[in-house]
């Protein structure tokens, strides 16, 4: 069943984190002239317009992006993820006016160089012809319409051995934790040198605490969380922040996401509990 659609959440507080920490770990790859790979399981439509009808029903960019698009970056942050992000996002929209969000394969092919790949699969045929629609033309640029597990089964490991999986399913069936847990498992053994970067949402604590833990037990060497939940911890209310687990990150990960969450709360606020925290560390 594919009921989820990203284009009604494009812009939220929690694509915002997602995004941020994406372009922290795609600039770390580009450090490098050896080229890498970007492999995103659930790829979504890859551009959103938020005046659109599905974003404007719920208005969820409004306390995300919407507020963040013309906020003055202080120069301590300018040249780090999010002097990065909120440049890309007004490249996109050149007049000034805040018409169109990225989902994540946008934001890898404007960041992606060109000896760099990208790997993309997505299940739902309107968001697979809208993406396929946006980067089919693109160089290095694999498109399927195919299962995001199937997909590390016939992808991992890319040609040129290093880079970014993103893993982001919309988490509406209850089994799409343990679909997690299982892929990276796979992914793992397929591409141990990778950097995985998770995305989950906290919607119940003991629930996203008990999938922490899963994740934790994989057998990997250097984990990293990175949680903010701009709403208090409740139950039964929704999802009240968002979080992502990182395995192999970028060493300047940690001190980027420190970094850039007194901003973050700042500007859309810490109701709730953030951290990053490493969670296993390279010996
Ligand atoms: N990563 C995108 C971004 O940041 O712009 C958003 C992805 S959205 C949260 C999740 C997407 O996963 C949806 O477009 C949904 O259709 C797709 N999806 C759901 N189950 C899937 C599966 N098993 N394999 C591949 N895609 C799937």
């Amino acid at each position: 069943m594919l009921s989820y659609r990203h284009s009604f959440h494009a812009g939220n507080f929690a694509d915002v984190l997602k995004h941020l920490v994406q372009v922290a770990i795609l600039e770390y790859l580009k450090r490098k002239d050896k080229p890498f790979c970007y492999h995103d399981t659930h790829s979504g439509a890859g551009l959103y317009s938020l005046s659109g009808e599905h974003a404007s029903k719920t208005g969820e960019y409004q306390s995300g992006i919407g507020v963040l698009f013309n906020q003055a970056v202080p120069t301590t942050l300018e040249d780090g993820p999010v002097g990065r992000y909120l440049r890309l996002l007004h490249q996109l929209n050149p007049d000034g006016e805040l018409e169109f969000y990225p989902g994540s394969p946008s934001i890898a092919a404007q960041l992606l160089r060109p000896q760099d790949a990208l790997q993309l699969t997505e299940l739902h045929p309107t968001d697979y012809g809208l993406l396929s629609q946006h980067l089919g033309k693109r160089k290095h640029c694999r498109i399927e319409k195919m299962d995001a597990w199937a997909g590390i089964k016939a992808m991992l490991p890319p040609l040129a051995r290093r880079g970014l999986v993103l893993i982001d399913p919309p988490y509406e069936l209850s089994h799409e934790y343990d679909d997690v847990v299982k892929g990276l498992q796979l992914a793992l053994q397929r591409f141990a040198t990778g950097c995985y970067a998770i995305w989950y949402p906290v919607i119940d604590r003991g629930h996203i605490e008990r999938f922490v833990a899963q994740v934790a037990a994989l057998p990997v060497t250097d984990l990293l969380r990175i949680e903010w939940c701009p709403k208090a911890d409740s139950t039964g209310f929704g999802m009240t922040g968002s979080g992502m687990l990182v395995i192999n990150p970028p060493y300047l990960l940690a001190e980027q996401c420190r970094a850039m969450l007194p901003w973050l709360h700042h500007q859309l606020g810490n109701a709730g509990p953030s951290q990053v925290t490493q969670l296993i560390a390279e010996a």
